[in-house]
C-alpha cells in the first residue's frame, strides 16, 4: 500500500459488512461455536458471518498502524445486538501463525444509533478532528449517500464490500483528491 490513503475508512454493517438485517433477521442473544472463525450464531442457530473478503480487508486496515482508522456506521435499530455480534465475531489472522481477534478490536469508532448517517459523521469527525475529505465510505443504501454533502467519499456496494470493491472506493478517494487539487 504505497499511494495514499484515507485518513477513515467507515463501513456501514448491513449487507456491507454482513448479508443481514441485524434487527429484523436474526435475534439475540447471540453466542459462537467454540472459537469458529467469521460465525456467530443467533438464538435459533441462525449464522451470521462476515462477507468473504471482509476479514482480510478488516486486517490489512490494522496493517496500516494506525494511519487509517476504521469506523462501523450504521442506523440499525437493533445497535446492542450489532455490538455483540462484532464483539463476538472472530476475525482470522493474515498469517497462520497469528490468532483470531474479534472484529471490534478492528473498530476505533462505533457509530450505531438509527437517524441520518449525516449525524453519524459529524460525530466522528467532532471526536477525531479528520476532515471529512479524508474519509471513505461505504454503504449499501443511496440514500446514504447524503454524506457527500459534507465532503465524505461514498462508495456504493450492492453485494457487500469485496477485495475489488474495497480498491474502487480508494480509486474514487484518490480521484477526488487530484480533482482539489
Ligand atoms: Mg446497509
Amino acid at each position: 500500500m504505497t499511494a495514499r490513503l484515507p485518513k477513515l475508512v467507515a463501513f456501514d454493517l448491513d449487507y456491507t459488512l454482513w448479508d443481514l438485517w441485524i434487527d429484523t433477521h436474526v435475534t439475540g442473544p447471540f453466542h459462537r461455536n467454540k472459537n469458529t472463525a467469521n460465525e456467530v450464531l443467533d438464538k435459533y442457530n441462525e449464522p451470521i458471518k462476515f462477507y468473504k473478503d471482509v476479514p482480510q480487508i478488516l486486517n490489512r486496515l490494522r496493517g496500516t498502524q494506525g494511519q487509517v482508522k476504521v469506523a462501523a456506521c450504521s442506523r440499525t435499530d437493533a445497535p446492542r445486538l450489532a455490538r455483540q455480534a462484532l464483539g463476538l465475531l472472530l476475525v482470522p489472522p493474515e498469517t497462520k501463525d497469528g490468532e483470531l481477534r474479534p472484529a471490534i478490536d478492528f473498530f476505533d469508532h462505533l457509530e450505531i444509533y438509527p437517524g441520518s448517517k449525516l449525524t453519524h459523521f459529524r460525530k466522528i469527525h467532532e471526536a477525531t478532528g479528520i476532515p471529512y475529505s479524508e474519509m471513505l465510505f461505504f454503504d449499501d443504501e443511496t440514500r446514504n449517500r447524503e454524506v457527500e454533502a459534507l465532503g465524505v467519499t461514498f462508495r456504493l456496494v450492492r453485494r457487500g464490500v469485496n477485495d475489488s470493491e474495497f480498491e474502487k472506493g480508494l480509486e474514487a478517494w484518490r480521484k477526488k483528491q487530484l480533482d482539489h487539487q
